[in-house]
């Protein structure tokens, strides 16, 4: 009987931006622990990091001649819109050489749904593909939600106070304000993104680093309306856990966690892209001095604007932090979320972060600073009810009164409890039997067989 080949090889294409490559690169851990290879297709200005988990990937560069200071000029958004146009041929280069190389050997083209421009090349060489989304499945419903508003109409209504805290029709609690709107940039060309990540075009299958346990209904109106088989696989930080930091972690603030009582700590990280005004970090400052609480705080270089560090803010400043507070540039996110001195996440909500909070039992403290933040915000709130959001002007008042209620009432404690309930159903839905394990991932990878046996 002639032997049946099946296609083993998965290339994976991620944004080059931390929260995308982070879970992107351990979907590739997992995929290769199912005996998948896999090639990871970068652009110039991508970084990985170089971490032994991944020493078995193959990488690959296509070229792109975008630099920091295009980032910089045109803002996230247009400059992914740029990246989409320039990579879009070089890719198709790439894939077909690729192709010749390793005979024909590829099983699927998953890319992050934000570089949508691999399509042209799935496209053009008949390949199956699969679209990967590093955000929530609520957050993929809104975006699909606004791709079809009329940018116009719905930029009066988020002006109208009275409308903006208003429920948008059909996505109970989220408010108008809610939805993924973008400080990156104008409303019309975020839309015009949104309309290309949420079009899947000719892909065979949505991954998405989720479980069935946080957000089933999103997941459910997804399947409806995509109509391809949606695969919850996360979340993946637990199901396939690799180190891929892009800036040195500064490990001493985990001897400084060791000498805190258990619980106390607020830990304050806004991601790897938020900006904070010199006002709103004086008030944060006071706020958590007054608290009496010890917190550990990552201040990333340049997310204060006008400020390279903190040798910029205002003396002020320091007095605040110098008493019970502990400063860092990067911090070893994971470990610090894992810490018993760690009582509260105070976070912009991104979903890397939001999962990574759950899945260690930690209640956050809400900030979101833009686009799919707010969702999760909204959800941390109001659905897993394991958050305080904070909204409107920062005050040191209401920061305050925020870190009491978790760290000090009672109403904490029980958020603490749905939290660690919460912690539980991730940890199961990633084990052997599991939602996102055994159902979502080993279905996908038994769905590449089926396609790829010639
Ligand atoms: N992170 C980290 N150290 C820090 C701050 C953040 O390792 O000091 C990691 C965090 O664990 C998460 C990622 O950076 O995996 C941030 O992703 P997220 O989706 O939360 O936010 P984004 O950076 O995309 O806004």
């Amino acid at each position: 009987m002639e032997e049946v080949r099946v296609k083993r090889r998965i290339v994976l294409v991620p944004v080059p931006a931390q929260g995308h490559v982070t879970p992107i690169m351990q979907l590739g851990k997992a995929l290769y622990s199912k005996g998948l290879s896999i090639t990871v297709v970068l652009t110039q200005f991508n970084r990985v990091s170089s971490s032994k988990d991944f020493s078995d990937f193959h990488f690959l560069t296509i070229p792109g001649s975008l630099t920091e200071s295009d980032l910089k000029n045109l803002g996230p958004y247009m400059f992914l819109v740029k990246l989409n146009q320039i990579c879009e041929g070089s890719f198709k280069q790439c894939i077909g050489q690729l192709l010749e190389e390793q005979g024909n050997d590829i099983a699927c083209v998953v890319y992050d749904e934000y570089m949508y421009f691999s399509q042209a090349a799935v496209k053009e060489f008949q390949l199956p593909s699969a679209l990967f989304s590093t955000t929530s499945a609520t957050a993929f419903v809104c975006r699909s939600v606004l791709a079809s508003v009329n940018a116009e109409s719905f930029l009066l209504d988020m002006k109208d106070p009275e409308v903006s805290d208003k429920v948008f029709p059909g996505l109970d609690p989220l408010r108008y304000k809610d939805l993924p709107t973008s400080a990156f940039g104008p409303l019309e060309s975020v839309l015009k993104v949104y309309c290309e990540t949420v079009n899947i075009r000719t892909a065979s299958a949505v991954i998405i680093n989720s479980a069935s346990c946080l957000e089933s209904s999103s997941l459910a109106q997804l399947q409806r309306k995509l109509q391809v088989p949606v695969y919850p696989i996360g979340p993946l930080h637990i199901a396939a856990s690799a180190s891929s930091s892009l800036l040195e972690e500064d490990r001493s603030c985990i001897e400084w966690l060791d000498k805190q009582k258990l619980g106390s700590v607020i830990y304050i990280s806004l991601g790897s892209l938020a900006l904070m005004q010199t006002k709103d970090v004086l008030e944060m400052a006071w706020g958590l001095s007054n608290s009496n609480q010890p917190f550990l705080w990552v201040i990333r270089p340049g997310s204060v604007p006008g400020s390279e560090w903190t040798e910029s803010l205002p003396e002020e400043f320091n007095k605040l932090v110098s008493e019970r507070g502990y400063i860092v540039k990067w911090a070893p996110q994971m470990e610090v979320l894992r810490h018993p001195a760690v009582g509260a996440f105070w976070s912009h909500c991104g979903w890397n972060s939001t999962l990574e909070s759950i899945g260690e039992g930690v209640p956050m403290i809400c900030r979101p600073y833009t686009g799919d933040q707010k969702v999760n915000a909204r959800y941390l709130e109001r659905v897993w009810r394991i958050g305080v959001q904070l909204e409107g002007e920062l005050d040191k008042g209401a920061v305050e009164r925020a870190v009491e209620r978790l760290i000090v009432d009672e109403e904490g404690a029980e958020m603490r409890k749905r939290a660690i309930d919460l912690k539980e159903k991730l940890e199961a839905s990633v084990r052997s039997g599991g939602s996102s394990w055994s159902s979502s991932l080993e279905d996908f990878v038994n769905s590449l067989k089926t396609k790829n046996s010639m």
